[in-house]
C-alpha cells in the first residue's frame, strides 16, 4: 500500500518517551484489575505530571506494583484507556500487531461467508479503546473516538498494512473530537491515509448482497455494520410479508426482506441521502430475482410522524422493523429514550397487520436489553396488543462484548395479534 507523495500523517509529532505514573483509588483499582478498560479523571489520586493525549500512563497500586497502562486523554472524561493490565509488557509495534492479528483472527470466517464488510477492530472489546476499523472490501476506515490515538495513526497504519493489507485507508472522527480541533493535528474527518482518495461511495459485499458505503461522509464508517445477523434473520422471516422498514438508512434490512421474498418494502428514513444510497443498492442487487421481483419505494420523513400518517391512511403492513439510532447518549437521556421506545412499539403497532412480525432494535448502551424490552412490550400491551415473543438477540461476531458499557445492541422478535 503506497501513500500519496504528501504524507497526511507527516506532520504529526512523533510519539513520546514520557510515561505517566497514576495511583487511584481502591474502586478503580478494583476495576483495573478486573479487566475494566477505563479510568475516570475523577478515580486519579495522584498523577507524576502533565500529559499529552496519548502519552502512555503506568497505574501502580499502593506497594508500587504495576496495574495497568493505557492512552492518557487530558480532554475527556475517561482519562485513561487501558491497553494491557497484569504484568508488565511493552506497548510497542509488536503488542500492535499482535492485537490486531487477535482482531483479525477472530474475524476470519466472515470473508469466507460472502461478507467483505464487517468491523475488524472494535474498540476497547478488541483491547484497542477508542479505536474502530471496519473493512469495506480493499477499503479501511479508521476511527477514532479519542484524541489519544492521534499520534499512534502512523503507526497503526504502517501495522494494519502488514496485517489487513488494503488498497485505501480513510480516517473519521468521532463527533467528540471533532469538537476539539486543536488536537487533531490539522486532520479533517475523511483525511485519506493511503491510497487513493475514493470517488463516490465504495462497494463491499454482505452475506453475498452487494451495497455501497460512503465511508468520507456516511453515519457511523458508512453503514451500519452491526446489524448483519439481524438482517439475516428478517430475509429468513420476510417471504410473501408486505415489510416497512422505519430508520432504513441505506436499505439495509429491506435489500434482505426483498432477498427472501418480500413482495413489497418501503424504507423510510429521515435522511434523503440515505434513502437515495438504498435505491442504489436495490439497484446493485437487481441480478438476485426475488430483489427485481420486490416493489421498493423510499419514504423521506420523520418516522413518528410518517407512522401516524400511515396508520390515518390505513396502511398496513406483515413485517415492520424499527431500528432507531442511539436516544440515549448520556445518562439524563435514558428516561426519555424509554419513553420513545415505548412511543415507537405503539406506532409500529399501529401500521402492523393482525399477527404481523415486529422486529424492534435498539443501540443505546445506556438502556439496558432488560430495561427495552420490557419497555417494548409493556408499550404494546397497553395498545391491547401483546406481543408474542420469537426471539431477543444481541451481538455479531464482529462486535464482541468484552466488558459491561460494551453491550448495546439489543433487538426483539415478535408476533402481535
Ligand atoms: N437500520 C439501519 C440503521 C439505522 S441507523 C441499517 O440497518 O443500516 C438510524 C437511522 O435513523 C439513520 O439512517 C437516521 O438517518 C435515521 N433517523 C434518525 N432520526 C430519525 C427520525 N426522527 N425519523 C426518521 N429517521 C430518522
Amino acid at each position: 500500500m503506497k501513500t500519496s507523495a504528501a504524507d497526511p500523517l507527516a506532520h504529526i509529532p512523533p510519539l513520546s518517551e514520557r510515561r505517566l505514573a497514576l495511583r487511584v483509588t481502591p474502586d478503580a483499582l478494583r476495576a483495573l484489575r478486573g479487566g475494566h478498560p477505563w479510568l475516570f479523571d475523577r478515580a486519579i489520586v495522584s498523577q507524576s505530571g502533565d500529559g499529552q493525549p496519548g502519552d502512555l500512563a503506568v497505574i501502580f497500586d499502593d506497594r508500587r506494583r504495576f496495574v495497568a497502562i493505557g492512552l492518557y486523554d487530558p480532554t475527556s472524561p475517561i482519562r485513561v484507556r487501558v491497553l494491557h493490565h497484569g504484568a508488565p509488557e511493552p506497548i510497542d509495534r509488536t503488542w500492535l500487531h499482535s492485537r490486531l492479528s487477535e482482531a483479525a483472527a477472530w474475524r476470519a470466517s466472515l470473508p469466507e461467508n460472502g461478507t467483505t464488510g464487517y468491523r475488524l477492530v472494535h474498540g476497547e472489546n478488541d483491547g484497542l479503546p477508542g479505536l474502530v476499523i471496519d473493512r469495506y472490501d480493499d477499503t479501511l476506515v479508521v476511527k477514532l473516538y479519542s484524541a489519544a490515538w492521534v499520534r499512534w495513526l502512523a503507526r497503526v497504519r504502517d501495522v494494519l498494512d502488514e496485517v489487513c493489507p488494503a488498497s485505501r485507508v480513510v480516517l473519521r472522527l468521532s463527533r467528540d473530537l471533532l469538537r476539539q480541533p486543536q488536537h487533531l493535528c490539522d486532520l479533517a474527518d475523511g483525511t485519506v491515509l493511503a491510497g487513493p482518495r475514493p470517488e463516490g461511495a465504495v462497494l463491499f459485499t454482505e452475506n453475498g448482497l452487494r451495497f455501497e458505503a460512503d465511508v468520507l461522509r456516511g453515519q457511523k464508517t458508512g453503514f451500519f455494520l452491526d446489524q448483519r445477523d439481524n438482517r439475516a434473520r428478517v430475509e429468513k422471516l420476510a417471504a410473501g410479508l408486505r415489510t416497512l422498514n422505519v430508520f432504513a438508512y441505506s436499505g439495509g434490512f429491506s435489500l434482505y426482506a426483498a432477498r427472501g421474498g418480500a413482495p413489497e418494502v418501503v424504507s423510510l428514513d429521515a435522511s434523503a441521502p440515505a434513502l437515495a444510497s438504498a435505491e442504489r443498492n436495490f439497484a446493485l442487487n437487481h441480478h438476485l430475482q426475488p430483489v427485481a421481483a420486490a416493489r421498493h419505494t423510499v419514504l423521506a420523513a420523520d418516522a413518528f410522524a410518517a407512522l401516524a400518517d400511515l396508520r390515518g391512511r390505513g396502511r398496513r403492513f406483515d413485517l415492520v422493523i424499527v431500528d432507531p439510532p442511539a436516544f440515549a447518549k448520556q445518562e439524563s437521556e435514558v428516561r426519555g429514550a424509554i419513553e420513545a421506545y415505548g412511543r415507537l412499539t405503539g406506532l409500529a403497532l399501529g401500521v402492523l397487520a393482525p399477527d404481523g412480525t415486529l422486529v424492534m432494535a435498539s443501540c443505546s448502551s445506556r438502556v439496558s436489553a432488560p430495561v427495552f424490552f420490557e419497555a417494548v412490550n409493556r408499550a404494546a400491551t397497553e395498545t391491547g396488543r401483546p406481543l408474542r415473543e420469537i426471539d431477543r438477540t444481541g451481538h455479531p461476531i464482529d462486535h464482541p462484548v468484552r466488558f459491561p458499557e460494551g453491550a448495546y445492541l439489543k433487538c426483539l422478535y415478535a408476533t402481535a395479534p
